[in-house]
């Protein structure tokens, strides 16, 4: 999950969202977005891959005007990175602008369903599908901005913070919460949106952390209402005193990066699990392996490939999967693995684990067993890498980019990613033994 920034208040929006986004780049994103409106409503977009400056450098020179405006950095986990996957995504229509950090479980069936409704899609990312269902309710219902957003927001099943603007409102801004933090700055006359407080640091010290299931609306000059989701109850504000000077924003407060990647682990790890067990807890749901079934049920063995950090989490993953699918597992060292003489075949499985999934020697691997008639599945970190391309199928481990060299959130992302896969393959084996399904 990466980073938003929102601005509704006195100062220009693009100088305030653009700092914001230079501050959030210490969490690692592929790409990064921003829109603001003018003081007559008009929408300015602009997108970019790659770093905060390459945004910079492609707005220079365009409109920038305008006193409101959300931006985002972007980590893909639904379509690879480039321009159009970026955010803000924007409704066909043109109307409303969103960001969103998080992942729409229900995308799938959502999107099936607005086509049907005539909405063209132009990205590949769940968001777009959020910004579309808010514009279908608003359209078909004629309803404000924030009843949608609510409405939208009960079929959606997943995890967001999201920040929205609406063409011609230039006066409201609205943000909302579920499993995934948001936090907003209030000012003089002025107020912020922003998934950590480093982009509000310097600006003010007085902050609300968004609980989950609140939506936030704030209206010029400076009125905010918080409400319930569920209960649509308003919310008591409860301003807290910020203690982060400007010298300790690098990092998110963290010395190094490790340390702040360690420590993101609880939510690393639960945004691996989200949406893949089933509510009652007692099914594993990784669409990769069940759509495989069969390839999974009649594999005589299965070989991990891998190098470093990630050979490490497949030696972990060997005894999860022999103890509990009953295979032989083998764990090669990706480098070594062509120069062996590799007996594999089309019985077999191969799972490939890296990280960045672009690890050279991984990669070769991977072609290699393609070339014999191996079933490839890949476990990787980074959406749209060259080895989740060329693998037969996969589960990303979605814990956000990792910057430090020595892998910690990356490794309890493999580690947990194999034991679902363990899971879901033991289970698959149960049930056809026992009903044939
Ligand atoms: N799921 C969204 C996407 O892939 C948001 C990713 C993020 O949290 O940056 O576009």
């Amino acid at each position: 999950m990466c980073g938003i920034v929102g601005y509704i208040g006195h100062r220009k929006a693009y100088k305030v969202l653009m700092k914001g986004l230079h501050r959030l780049e210490y969490r690692g994103y592929d790409s990064a977005g921003i829109a603001l409106m003018k003081e007559n409503g008009t929408l300015n977009v602009y997108k970019s891959k790659g770093k905060v400056a390459d945004l910079e450098a492609k707005a220079t020179g365009q409109e920038v005007d305008g006193t409101i405006g959300i931006a985002h950095t972007r980590w893909a986990t639904h379509g690879e990175p480039n321009e159009k996957n970026a955010h803000p995504q924007v409704s066909e229509s043109g109307r409303i602008a969103l960001v969103h950090n998080g992942t729409i479980e229900n995308y799938a069936v959502l999107k099936k369903a607005l086509a049907q409704h005539g909405y063209v899609f132009s990205s590949d990312t769940d968001t777009e599908v959020l910004v579309q269902l808010i514009d279908y309710i608003q359209t078909t219902n004629g309803c404000r901005l924030i009843d949608a957003i609510k409405e939208a927001l009960k079929q959606v099943e997943g995890a967001y913070a999201i920040a929205v603007m609406e063409r011609g409102n230039p006066n409201t801004l609205i943000a909302a919460r579920k499993s995934s933090p948001l936090v907003i700055g209030i000012g003089n006359g002025e107020t912020f949106i922003a998934s950590d407080v480093t982009p509000i640091v310097g600006y003010t010290d007085k902050v609300i952390y968004l609980n989950d299931n609140e939506i936030a609306e704030i209206t010029r000059p400076s009125y905010l209402k918080i409400q319930s989701l569920e209960s649509g109850e308003n919310s008591k504000l409860n301003i807290q005193t910020l203690r982060m000077s400007v010298e300790q924003l690098e990092k998110g407060g963290y010395e190094t990066f490790m340390l702040k990647e360690i420590f993101e682990q609880p939510y690393t790890l639960r945004d691996c699990m989200r949406g893949r067990i089933t509510d009652n807890g007692r099914r594993v749901v990784l669409s990769g392996v069940l759509e495989n079934r069969e390839r999974f049920l009649q594999a005589h063995r299965i070989v991990i490939v891998a190098c470093g950090t990630s050979w490490h989490a497949g030696l972990i993953g060997k005894r999860i999967i022999q103890e509990l699918c009953c295979l032989p597992v083998e764990v090669e060292y990706a480098s070594e693995f062509c120069y062996g003489h590799p007996q594999i075949t089309d019985r077999d499985i191969v799972i490939a684990l890296s990280q960045s999934g672009e690890t050279a020697d991984t990669l070769s691997a991977v072609q290699l067993a393609r070339s014999k008639g191996a079933f490839v599945y890949g476990i990787c970190n980074v959406v749209g890498a060259s080895i989740p391309r060329n693998t037969d199928s996969g589960t990303y481990i979605h814990v956000g980019p990792e910057i430090g060299v020595a892998s910690t959130k990356a490794f309890t992302g493999q580690v947990t990613v194999l034991t679902l896969l363990a899971l879901c393959v033991a289970r698959a084996g149960n049930d056809y033994r026992r009903y044939g399904l």
